[in-house]
């Protein structure tokens, strides 16, 4: 059977090569970007004043001038003014060009003006302070943002700032959320005795959407031509399904044997892996299918390990930086499979992020994972894990 490592590999290998599209600006937030952003100016354009008051020149102060005529006023947003007398001052905004024959900017705070002149209360100028110099953040033509970056409030600040009124970004895939089993019924419904409701489809809706993919919810009974009927349906339809249920060994199981039969070409199906271990993965020349096990447990894990990393790098996204914690007990578990197990995350005053065990009661039980932070990858070929050994984890929120 397949490592978690070797069928990661394999899931990635087949990542979509999802095509580019331009959005305006309002629309592209949480987009990854495809053609970069370089500034059409230097950061700031001009020398800024970067506080209220007055400016100066310089030498007049080293030549031990404390008081200064004021000869006008230089507002934010008005042409540079220019200052060409000895011992006088222009009033000066923040955000204001520094006016021409003036250096040094003094806050107001620092000034007490009266009968149209200011006069210095502190002892100590730097020349040139609170000026923001031209070109000091960026220069015209820099890059400001690479291919890959997701669109977060930064980045928008940034792209509006040099004039992207428009974005090149990848297209978003279109995403089918297919829930299989007939003991499932709607949320809105009141299960019969040996009914449950669908869960799965909107944890993985709202997995996605954390990545900005907007995913369609379907239902299919545990039927092999419904389920092939609505399943080539859906295939037409989408570049992407994520299937729930209908993976295992169950009289029930028809997901593998109907790709097959819709030409979706299997990559691997089953992995040495606790919780999960069912889960198939296969291709068409440009479409993905992920067939993940039903236990909530298992599909939680699934999505997280394998799904979500797969949409970001589709996107053009870099992987998720690696994280690792310590357990905070010794941990045990014999089989010769990886386990991921649940865990809560604590950031200790050390700077320690430790690790706690919620092994809860099997891949059934997902309302243990509410307390879950992330999984804690356990390697198969070990069976003791020791208290403070520090393990790879796969976080399970953004909310946290
Ligand atoms: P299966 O993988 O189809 O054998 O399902 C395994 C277990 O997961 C069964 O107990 C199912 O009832 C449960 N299950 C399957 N799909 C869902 C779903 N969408 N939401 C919640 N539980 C599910
Ligand atoms: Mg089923």
């Amino acid at each position: 059977m397949l490592s978690v490592a070797d069928a990661f590999a394999i899931t990635q290998q087949h990542r979509l090569q999802l095509p580019a599209e331009t959005v305006s600006l309002a629309d592209a937030s949480g987009r990854v970007l495809r053609e970069a952003v370089s500034a059409d100016r230097n950061f700031p354009p001009f020398n800024r004043v970067a506080m209220d008051g007055i400016a100066i020149r310089f030498t007049d102060y080293t030549a031990g001038q404390r008081t200064f005529r004021l000869a006008g006023v230089q507002r934010a947003g008005e042409p540079q003014q220019t200052l060409d007398k000895a011992n006088e001052c222009l009033e000066i905004m923040t955000g204001a060009m520094l006016p021409l024959g003036v250096d040094t900017v003094i806050r107001y705070e620092d000034v007490t003006i009266d009968d149209c002149q200011a006069t210095l209360t502190i002892d100590t100028v730097q020349k040139n302070q609170h000026v923001h110099p031209q070109a000091i953040d960026r220069r015209a033509g820099d890059e400001l943002l690479s291919i890959g970056m997701r669109l977060g409030p930064p980045e928008l600040a940034v792209a509006a700032s040099v004039g992207q009124t428009t974005l090149t970004v990848t297209a978003l895939p279109r995403v089918a959320l297919i829930s299989t089993g007939d003991e499932l019924v709607d949320i809105g419904d009141t299960p019969l005795p040996y009914q449950i409701r669908r869960s799965n489809t909107y944890l993985l809706q709202a997995g996605l959407a954390s990545l900005g993919i907007a995913a369609t919810l379907h239902h299919i009974v545990d039927n092999e031509a419904i389920l092939e009927e609505q399943l080539a349906t859906l295939l037409t339809q989408n570049d992407i399904l994520i299937l729930s249920g209908g993976v295992s060994a169950g009289k029930a199981d028809f997901v593998p044997s109907v790709m097959a039969r819709l030409g979706v070409q299997k990559q691997f199906h089953k992995i040495e892996q606790r919780p999960g271990k069912p889960l198939w993965f296969g291709t068409t020349p440009d479409k993905a299918v992920f067939g993940l096990p039903g236990n909530p447990v298992s599909t939680v894990l699934c999505a997280y390990r394998y799904v979500m990393p797969y949409l970001r790098t589709s996107l053009g996204l870099a992987p998720a930086p690696i994280r690792y914690a310590r357990l905070a007990a010794p941990f045990v578990f014999a089989p010769a499979v990886t386990f991921f197990l649940p865990v809560r995350l604590t950031s200790e005053p050390d700077g320690r992020t430790l690790a706690h065990a919620l092994p809860g009661s099997g891949s059934a039980d997902f309302a243990n994972l509410l307390a879950a932070d992330a999984f804690m990858e356990l390697p198969a070929n070990r069976s003791e894990f020791g208290v403070d050994e520090a393990f790879q984890v796969w976080m399970t929120r953004s909310d946290r």
